[in-house]
């Protein structure tokens, strides 16, 4: 792939289930020519798939093989899910069935945590200060509460992972389980963790990380009417020095959280539209962390390049967390994650 913008290798393999070569790299792929299709003036491309004989087409890379969209309506439901619009509002928007487009949003959020695990795990991520989180939110009609639990790295902005559950230890549990996953653990450093007094947090560190040296602050906010009256200091593990600089806080969690509110249709707050099902939220929740993370630029990630104010100098050069964090070299667009080759497990 010529420019590739992710920070590994990505070769073509075949994508057909039926095949005999299926996601071999021991196989050899060509390009075959393009297609149009009748919903996508923009031509396709066509790969030969030498050790099966057969044609397969780029978007066999997603399961938004044969889905009737154009590549601009995938990436404007993309958009507008990560701008907080309902699967019922995008249908309406788009002009096309609900149905249809839950089926584009499930494919995207396939796609998205597919290769956000296979670029974390195949390029390697350090977290060097984690911030973990939790939000409420509703299934269907406020009958049944339903938390997201995040977790940051801090540094880079850099959005690890997430759960959906109760506010119990086992959401936590999964939670620290899939970031260690994620994580490459040096001995080089002490991880930095700071969370809020849930409890929950401090059970699945001390069960997990165990190999691992971190130094762990809670922060315990106390809020009267939603007004902050204190904020008190825990250091459960570790002391002071171990935080310095402006590290003793939860505030970037907190910043992600206010992201999410507005990004999420299911975390707005006094709205009618909650969540129907798990897999649906998981879905949406996919779809904005590839975009928070490989497609839109962090403002506090900017770094000024040019000091002179001249007009048409350019000042920023500007970062997604996850160029910040190393997985890639430029900013992603939807298209590019719709193609990208990459494996199933
Ligand atoms: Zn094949």
């Amino acid at each position: 792939m010529q420019n590739n913008p992710v920070n590994t290798d990505l070769p073509l393999f075949c994508p057909r289930k039926d095949c005999v070569c299926y996601q071999s790299y021991d196989n050899k792929i060509t390009k075959d020519g393009i297609y149009i299709t009748k919903s996508d003036s923009k031509p396709r491309q066509m790969f030969f798939c030498h050790g099966g004989g057969h044609r397969f087409s780029e978007t066999g890379y997603s399961e938004l093989f044969g889905k009737h969209g154009s590549f601009k309506e995938y990436e404007q439901a993309a958009k507008l899910s990560s701008y907080g619009l309902s699967p019922d509002a995008i249908a309406d928007v788009l002009g096309r069935d609900v149905r249809t487009v839950e089926q584009w949003l499930k494919a995207l959020g396939h796609k998205g945590q597919r290769m956000h695990l296979f670029l974390c795990l195949s390029v390697g991520i350090s977290i060097l200060f984690l911030q973990m989180d939790e939000l409420w939110s509703y299934i269907k009609n406020k009958s049944r509460q339903l938390w997201v639990f995040i977790a940051l790295e801090s540094e880079t902005k850099f959005w690890i992972c997430f759960e959906l559950g109760s506010r119990t230890n086992s959401t936590a549990y999964r939670l620290v389980k899939g970031l260690k996953k994620l994580g490459k653990w040096g001995h080089d450093h002490i991880l930095k963790v700071t969370t809020d007094k849930l409890a929950a947090y401090k059970n699945a560190l001390s069960k997990l990380m165990g190999d691992v040296k971190y130094s762990y602050l809670q922060i315990v906010k106390r809020r009267v009417k939603r007004r902050l009256v204190t904020v008190k200091k825990f250091f459960v593990k570790g002391a002071a020095k171990d935080f310095p600089g402006k590290t003793q806080n939860t505030s970037f969690i907190e910043r992600l959280n206010n992201t999410l509110r507005q990004h999420v249709s299911y975390l707005q707050r006094k709205t009618l539209g909650y969540c129907k099902n798990k897999a649906n939220f998981s879905i949406i929740m996919w779809i904005n962390l590839f975009n928070y993370n490989y497609i839109q630029f962090h403002k506090s990630l900017r770094v000024r390049v040019n000091d002179n104010k001249e007009k048409f100098v350019r000042q920023f050069e500007h970062n997604t967390p996850a160029m910040k964090i190393g997985l890639t070299n430029s900013q992603l667009n939807w298209r590019f994650m719709i193609i990208a080759p990459i494996p199933r497990k």
